[in-house]
This record gives structure tokens, C-alpha cells and sequence, in this order.
């Protein structure tokens, strides 16, 4: 009867966070301790030269534009055309991954890192092991309230 539960619900829930929780102190790297950030950070590192290897390889290796290698010819495009439209979009797809990791890596600095950038809700910490420069969280990529950072991704239902 006179057990109230307003606004006690956040702190019991330490491994698995399903909701988004509104952000108390407007820290909210605050949540994941200093181990769980470097090995995040290691993680980010990591992809960023690698993406940056497989960016630089993929420039030098890429097939020229080629304007009068054919017309299409029944269902097909010419092959170099369709190898030098490929490789432009890999490289377009590896640079906004990249994209999307210094601005992880800045948010670490700033101390916002787990947060949304949309609507400040936090970052489920599975998601983040899986993703770890996701930007927005659960809700938003949900609601479609902006593109979500890779498509393909199905977090939760
Ligand atoms: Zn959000």
C-alpha cells in the first residue's frame, strides 16, 4: 500500500540494460568503469587502423573509372565499371565507419561516450561491445528517428 516506486528503478540492473535511462549527471561514460573504456577504446583503435590499411590498399588498387569501357550489354554493365563501382562504394562504406569512429574516440575524450547523440539516453553496454561507435541508442534506431550507424544491425526486441 504505501510502498512507492517512482523513482527508484534505475540502479538494480547492472548487466543488462533493455530501456533507455534519462541521464543524471550528464555523464554518462560515468556507467562503464575505466576497464570496460580501454578495452572499448583498444577496440576502436584497433578497427581505425585497420580501416585506414583497407582504405589506403583499396585506393591503390582501384580499377580506373572507366567511361567507354562498353555499353550494357543485355543485363550487365561492363565489368570494370561495375569493379570500379564497387570499389567506390567499399571505400565510401570504410571511410564512414572511420567517420564514425574518431567521433566515438572524441566522445571518450568528452566524456559523453555510451550517450546518444540525439536524445542523451544511454547506449545498452552489449550493444557498445558489439559496436562500440554506435551514436544512438535503442530507441532512436528503432523509431527511425535518424539513420542508423550500420544498417543490419538487430539489437533488441
Ligand atoms: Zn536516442
Amino acid at each position: 500500500m504505501d510502498d512507492e516506486t517512482d523513482d527508484t528503478t534505475l540502479s538494480d540492473s547492472t548487466s543488462q540494460v533493455e530501456a533507455p535511462i534519462p541521464i543524471e549527471d550528464g555523464r554518462a561514460s560515468a556507467w562503464l568503469d575505466h576497464q570496460e573504456l580501454q578495452g572499448l577504446r583498444r577496440v576502436l583503435d584497433y578497427n581505425r587502423d585497420r580501416l585506414v590499411d583497407e582504405i589506403e590498399r583499396l585506393e591503390r588498387t582501384r580499377p580506373p573509372q572507366a567511361p567507354g569501357a562498353g555499353p550494357t550489354t543485355g543485363s550487365m554493365i561492363s565489368e570494370a565499371n561495375w569493379a570500379a563501382a564497387v570499389t567506390q562504394r567499399t571505400i565510401a562504406e570504410k571511410r564512414s565507419i572511420l567517420r564514425e569512429i574518431d567521433e566515438a574516440l572524441h566522445r571518450m575524450s568528452a566524456s559523453t561516450y555510451g550517450q546518444c547523440v540525439v536524445d542523451g539516453h544511454l547506449i545498452s553496454r552489449a550493444v557498445l561491445q558489439e559496436v562500440p561507435w554506435l551514436k544512438y541508442c535503442e530507441h532512436c534506431r528503432s523509431t527511425g528517428r535518424t539513420t542508423p550507424a550500420r544498417p543490419g544491425i538487430a539489437i533488441t526486441h
